[in-house]
């Protein structure tokens, strides 16, 4: 399967060599799926001893990976009083935790290893509208910072000369985040997996997966895979592989657009910190620079793009609302992906059944969070403890009418979104 034409398959590093799997082979653990979370896990597994092989349909970083907006976003969309009551008061400190120190991870694992994928981190910034937005931020900034995060606080006048435009009436900048190339991270990954011992085979779509004696036979149509441990990493991409697995999350597409470098005009203006930023919009927009100074934005299709490769223009479009100074600038790059939500927007770490376990369900949010993902894995794996709980397999009701159920969300999301930014200037005014 080819990599779909994107700024980041042009501006990757090379690919490590991931023949297709061929014969019959053993391991400790076969991994299925090779993005952020698989290849994570198989490097801190190969780490800890165990002999793994990633088998991989298309080519490492084939899936979401190597295709999303490059953010490493520290948390997910809730605050920490939210997931402390819902994984209560003897999960929730450690998940906070883990939470806490995802960017870390990531970056920490990036220098480690010398990962060359043009990781930054300036920090990320969320800018907001409307009441639920300032609630949200204000509670960020107010719950992470008695956590100890040094969450700053912008208004309409700092954040113009933050991130060089005052679209936006408030704002906050948490210093966990940053960015990177995200192909360039997966190809890292990889290459770091095989390094330590991990054998990561590309073009190798695993089409069974059948008990084997104490362990599992997984086959692809060219070979086969004996092992004690299956872990099954394929996210959005999750087909009928696993009985209901494809059913626990909601396959969304999304799309990111990224214009020619810009001029040197433009770029004393615009993002001059180079942060990464996102919105609080429900139907969200996010932006960064990239390593030559394109502007890369990303966000949901609207009611008729829902399907890849789909258009780009509502996010042009909306580029230009956010910084008027990219009027006239030519967009170079458009391409989509499959992001898997969840009904509360929190990932899952499944046990499906005897030494098979899988994860998914980053919602939008997997640069950072899969990295860490892959520690979890490692320690479900290896018999630890994890601080995600271990849950059965969860299918989410209703599962055929959701894509309906997100088609009407993104109706309404863009209507909400319009009279939050209507009652915001009001307010202000
Ligand atoms: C357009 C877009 C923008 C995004 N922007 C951001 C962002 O800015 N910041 C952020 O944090 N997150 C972002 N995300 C989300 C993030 O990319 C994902 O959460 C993350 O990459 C998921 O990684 P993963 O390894 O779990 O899955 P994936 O990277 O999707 O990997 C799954 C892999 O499984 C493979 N597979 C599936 N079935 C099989 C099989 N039967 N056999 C073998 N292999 C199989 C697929 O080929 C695929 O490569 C974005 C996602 C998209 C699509």
């Amino acid at each position: 399967m080819k990599l779909p034409d994107s700024l980041w398959a042009t501006s990757a590093t090379p690919p490590a060599d991931t023949p297709a799997l061929t014969g019959k082979h053993g391991a400790d653990v076969v991994v299925i799926g090779g993005g952020f979370t698989g290849l994570s896990t198989a490097l801190h597994l190969a780490e800890a001893g165990k002999s793994v092989m990633v088998l991989e349909a298309g080519e490492p970083g084939w899936g979401a990976s190597g295709r999303n907006g490059g953010q490493a976003n520290p948390g997910w969309r809730m605050l920490p009083s939210e997931i402390t009551q819902k994984y209560g008061r003897n999960r929730g400190p450690a998940v906070l935790d883990m939470l806490n120190k995802a960017c870390d991870v990531a970056f920490d694992l990036i220098d480690r290893h010398a990962i060359d994928c043009d990781a930054e981190r300036p920090g990320f910034v969320h800018a907001g509208f409307g009441q639920t937005g300032k609630a949200f931020l204000d509670g960020w900034i107010r719950e992470w910072g008695e956590l100890g995060v040094k969450v700053e606080r912008h208004d309409r006048a700092s954040l113009k000369t933050l991130i060089g435009t005052d679209f936006y009436p408030f704002a906050m900048r948490d210093p966990r985040g940053g960015h990177l190339q995200p192909l360039s991270f997966a190809r890292g990954l990889a290459r770091t997996a095989i390094s330590k011992g991990a054998t990561v085979h590309g073009n190798s779509k695993v089409d069974a997966i059948h008990e084997a004696g104490a362990g599992w036979r997984v086959t692809t149509d060219g070979g086969e895979v004996e092992a004690e441990h299956v872990v099954i990493c394929t996210n959005a991409y999750s087909d009928t592989l696993w009985p209901n697995l494809r059913k626990s999350v909601i396959p969304v597409t999304t799309f990111v657009a990224a214009t020619k470098p810009l001029d040197t005009d433009r770029l004393a203006t615009i993002l001059p910190g180079r942060h990464a930023v996102a919105e609080t919009r429900r139907a969200l927009h996010y932006f960064k620079l990239d390593r030559d100074n394109r502007f890369v934005i990303g966000g949901r299709g609207n009611l008729t793009n829902l399907k890849e490769p789909g258009s780009t223009e509502h996010l042009k479009r909306t580029a230009r609302e956010i910084f008027p100074a990219l009027e006239g600038m030519e967009w170079e790059y458009g391409w989509g992906g499959q992001v898997a939500v969840t009904p509360d927007h929190t990932p899952r770490l499944f046990k499906l059944a005897n030494n098979v376990h899988a994860a998914l369900g980053f919602n939008g949010r997997g640069v950072a969070m899969c990295t860490m993902f892959g520690t979890q894995l490692t320690r479900a794996v290896l018999g630890e403890d994890t601080d995600m709980p271990i849950e059965p397999i969860d299918i989410v009701p209703n599962h055929a009418f959701r894509q309906l159920g997100i088609t009407w969300h993104l109706a309404t999301s863009g209507l909400l979104d319009r009279r939050d930014v209507a009652d915001t200037t009001a307010a202000l005014a």
